[in-house]
């Protein structure tokens, strides 16, 4: 899986997280402007799903923060597992995640987080300590939700706090901002 050939004439080490080995915010940026620049010349649709940890301060507070780490590596593993190859998880922040879903409309990538968070809220963490792990997520498309960078995550990411909103563990579809 070489998601960042892609990202022309940037090191490994400038575009990939050394904890998740997941590609980082930088090489988020990077894709997403090829991705609406797909959509601009070829009519192409695409996906982002945006996934926040639920209450993850709280595994640190509590378990440490070495244990937090290797929750975030094993969370990066599964989505990877759970997606198609021409999906790229990304880890964008702390304990916030995109996956960018090329070709794909905005139906599927309700399907796709669904079972990302689905499967995250059933499986057991590789830790020591029991502990159950939950994930929220928002998704948007392009070229439905806009067509520029910016809008196109706003509204996965407004999607993501209308599912904490909701009480988390779950997945908030595009509003009324889209
Ligand atoms: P919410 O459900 O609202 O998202 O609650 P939360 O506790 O996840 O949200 P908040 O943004 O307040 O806290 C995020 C926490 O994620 C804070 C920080 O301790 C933890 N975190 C961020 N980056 C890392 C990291 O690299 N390793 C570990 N172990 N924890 C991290
Ligand atoms: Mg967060
Ligand atoms: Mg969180």
């Amino acid at each position: 899986r070489n998601a960042d050939e892609h990202i022309s004439g940037l090191s490994d080490k400038a575009v990939r997280d050394p904890l998740t080995g997941l590609l980082n915010r930088r090489a988020f940026g990077e894709r997403m402007v090829e991705e609406l620049d797909r959509v601009r010349r070829y009519g192409e649709t695409f996906s982002l799903i945006l996934v926040d940890l639920d209450n993850f301060k709280s595994v640190n507070d509590s378990l440490g923060h070495d244990t937090g780490d290797q929750v975030l590596a094993w969370i990066g593993r599964l989505l990877t597992e759970l997606t198609r190859a021409a999906d790229v998880p990304f880890r964008i922040g702390g304990e916030e995640f995109a996956v960018l879903c090329p070709a794909t409309p905005s139906g599927v990538a309700r399907t796709v987080a669904e079972r990302l968070v689905g499967v995250v809220s059933e499986a057991h963490p590789p830790i020591h300590q029991e502990l159950q792990v939950t994930m929220s997520a928002g998704f948007s498309a392009c070229p439905d939700h806009g067509d520029s960078q910016e809008d196109i995550y706003y509204v996965a990411d407004q999607a993501l706090l209308r599912a904490k909103d909701g009480g988390r563990n779950q997945v908030c579809a595009p509003g009324s901002e889209a």
